[in-house]
């Protein structure tokens, strides 16, 4: 019974070199002489014993310890430290300063027009000479912008840009493909394209826009060549660490919005991106004007919006 009151008072705190000195000189008074090996220093307060060790943890022990590492948890490492979740496909500290491929798509969330997926390669002796182009997050660039750099990356990187056309894309969807699938298989293949370009070269990595686990990446591309899988890396916000992610979004945007101007022109109106409540109307006019069967060539389909807009038609 005894011990097993102990073992529940037990607490640990982690403290880095000086807030150990300062919670040795808070507890001065109460230091004692014998402490077990391996402790730098222990203490004794009513209800408390302290146990300070060279890895920077401290026990406490007794009816009071709660107490007592109360006054010491705004110290802890372990505690206050951030918790990023490194896995075998997070990318290399280095990776920025590396000749790398990288990947990322647009359109996955338009109602109105295709997907399309850039890849690019960046070696890295091209590194800085692109940045100072001005080369960051598409999401961050006028369209006027994006249309003024695409046209100079494409003709000074490999790359390759595949464009899903929403008859296709309706289709793969209507046998049963996810989105998520159609993604990484476009992915991979365009990946694929450019190490094939650039061969004998191999990129030093390949660093992937991560929209779905790395696990199901490879699991969509299960039956296919699958380049370079063990210097393949995913990261969330990947334009931001290497600019070959940014190139590829800026390229991938600049395919979508030629498509948008095309499927405009055809329709006699400018379509909408995104998939709020302006594309519904949007749909609804283009219904009127094309008939349902266009929605194939022009939509998602099974997006939310056709339901929305047949009922606005219908009105
Ligand atoms: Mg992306």
């Amino acid at each position: 019974m005894e011990s097993e009151v102990l073992f529940l008072a037990n607490k640990v705190v982690t403290l880095n070199e000086t807030d150990l000195i300062k919670l040795k000189e808070y507890y001065s008074p109460y230091l004692v002489d014998s402490y077990p090996q391996g402790a730098l220093f222990a203490i004794r307060v009513e209800g408390c014993t302290i146990t300070a060790y060279r890895s920077g943890k401290v026990l406490f022990q007794g009816k009071k310890s709660e107490t007592e590492a109360e006054k010491w948890i705004q110290f802890d490492i372990a505690e206050t430290k951030p918790i990023i979740k490194k896995t075998r496909y997070s990318p290399p500290e280095r990776i920025s300063t590396m000749s790398v491929i990288g990947s990322d798509e647009v359109g996955t969330g338009d109602y109105f027009g295709p997907i399309t997926v850039a890849a690019v390669y960046v070696a890295k002796e091209k590194i800085s000479t692109l940045q100072s182009l001005g080369v960051k997050d598409s999401k961050k660039l006028s369209d006027n912008q994006i249309i003024a750099l695409a046209g100079k990356l494409i003709q000074t990187v490999p790359y390759s840009l595949l464009i899903l056309k929403n008859e296709k894309y309706n289709e793969l969807q209507q046998s049963g493909m996810s989105q998520g699938k159609m993604k990484a298989m476009l992915h991979n293949q365009a990946i694929d394209h450019v190490c094939k370009k650039i061969a004998p070269k191999e990129p030093e990595a390949i660093l992937i826009d991560q929209f779905v686990e790395p696990s199901i990446y490879f699991r969509h591309n299960l039956n296919k060549d699958i380049p370079f899988q063990d210097r393949t890396f995913f990261i969330t916000k990947a334009e931001s660490i290497h600019v070959s992610v940014a190139i590829a979004s800026i390229i991938s945007r600049y395919a979508f919005l030629k498509e948008i101007e095309k499927l405009s022109e055809m329709a006699g109106f400018p379509l909408p991106k995104g998939a709020g409540k302006i594309v519904d109307e949007a749909c609804a006019k283009l219904i009127e004007i094309k008939g349902k069967e266009a929605l194939s060539t022009f939509t998602k389909r099974h997006f939310a919006n056709t339901k929305k807009a047949l009922s606005i038609y219908e009105k």
